[in-house]
C-alpha cells in the first residue's frame, strides 16, 4: 500500500482502514515512523532502505502463514516501490495470487499468456494506491503537469545509467515536462548534473525548475530555480525535481505549464 506523501491528511481512507486491520506491517524504517501512530501494538517488519527484497519476502512469508500483512511504500505502492517487487517475488516462487475480494475484476486477453506453475501456495492480493510524489510534489508548485510529462528515476542501482541519460534526452527533446525521482542520495552524486546538462542540449538556460523536498512532512522545502541554476540548487534523496517544458513559466511564485486555453479560447 501507498502512504501517500507522510502526513496522515494525505493518507486514504482505504489506506487507514487497512492500516487499522491488518495484523502486521512491512516497510522502510522512515515510512514506518510516518504512520507509527497508526500501528499501535502492531507487529512491525523494518529494516533499511536497501533490504527491499528481503522485506518483500519476509511480508510474503508474514501473509502466507496465515496473517495479514500490509508492506507500505511511500507515495503510490506502484510507482517505484514495492508492489511491483511483491508480484515478481509471488511469479518466480510460483505463488498463486488472487485479487482481493472485489478489489479488481479483470478479464485477460488469451493472447497476453500468463506464466502458468504446478501446485503453489495462494496469496490473496490488494494493492492500495497513494498519492505520488509527483501529484503532491506539483499541487506544492502549482500546476507544472497539465501537459504531457516523462517521470524519470536517477536511481542507477538497477537500471544502467545509459539507459536513463536516453530517457533523458528523449524526453527532453520531446518537450516533455520531466519530473525526476530519486534525484541523489549520499552515494550517488554525479546523475543530477549529468541530467541537467543533457536537458539543456534542447531546452533554454532560463527553463523554470521547481524543487520540492520532503512533501507534506514537517522538513518540507519548496523553491523554484532555473534549469541553468539547478546544479545549485539543496537536492536530497528526499527531493523531487520538476523541469517545465518550452511554455513553463512562472506567476507569483507559482509554476505553471498551460495546457493551451489561451490559444483557443478568450481567456
Ligand atoms: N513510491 C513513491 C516513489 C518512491 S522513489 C511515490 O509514488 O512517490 C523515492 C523518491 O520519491 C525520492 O527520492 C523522491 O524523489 C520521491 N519522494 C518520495 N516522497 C517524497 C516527498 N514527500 N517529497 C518529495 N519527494 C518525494
Amino acid at each position: 500500500m501507498g502512504i501517500g506523501p507522510g502526513s496522515s491528511e494525505h493518507l486514504s481512507k482505504r489506506a487507514c482502514d487497512v492500516l487499522e486491520n491488518v495484523e502486521s506491517v512491512a516497510g522502510y524504517t522512515t515510512y514506518i515512523d510516518l504512520i507509527r501512530h497508526l500501528i499501535k501494538g502492531k507487529k512491525i517488519i523494518s529494516s533499511s532502505m536497501t533490504k527491499e527484497v528481503d522485506r518483500a519476502e519476509a511480508a510474503i512469508a508474514e501473509a502466507l502463514s496465515g496473517k495479514t500483512c500490509a508492506i507500505v511504500s511511500s507515495g503510490d505502492s506502484g510507482i517505484y516501490a514495492m508492489a511491483g517487487l511483491v508480484l515478481e517475488l509471488c511469479v518466480s516462487r510460483h505463488i498463486q495470487i488472487m485479487a482481493k475480494s472485489t478489489a479488481r475484476n479483470i478479464s485477460v486477453d488469451s493472447v497476453a499468456l500468463e506464466k502458468t506453475s504446478i501446485k503453489r501456495d495462494c496469496l490473496e492480493i490488494e494493492i492500495v494506491p497513494g498519492i505520488p510524489a509527483f501529484c503532491s510534489g506539483a499541487s506544492l508548485l502549482g500546476a507544472p503537469l497539465t501537459h504531457d510529462f516523462a517521470s524519470i528515476s536517477l536511481s542507477d542501482l538497477l537500471t544502467p545509467w545509459e539507459v536513463i541519460e536516453k530517457r533523458i534526452d528523449s524526453a527532453a527533446f520531446a518537450d516533455f515536462v520531466i519530473v525526476l525521482f530519486n534525484p541523489k542520495s549520499k552515494k550517488r552524486s554525479f546523475q543530477l548534473e549529468k541530467a541537467q546538462k543533457t536537458i539543456l542540449k534542447h531546452r533554454q538556460k532560463n527553463t523554470p525548475v521547481g524543487i520540492v523536498t520532503s512533501a507534506m512532512r514537517e522538513e518540507q522545502n519548496i523553491r523554484i530555480t532555473t534549469l541553468e541554476n539547478l546544479h545549485l540548487a539543496d537536492v536530497t534523496m528526499l527531493t523531487t525535481v520538476f523541469i517545465g517544458n518550452s511554455s513553463t513559466f512562472c506567476y507569483d511564485g507559482f509554476m505553471i505549464t498551460p495546457r493551451g486555453y489561451s490559444k483557443k479560447y478568450d481567456i
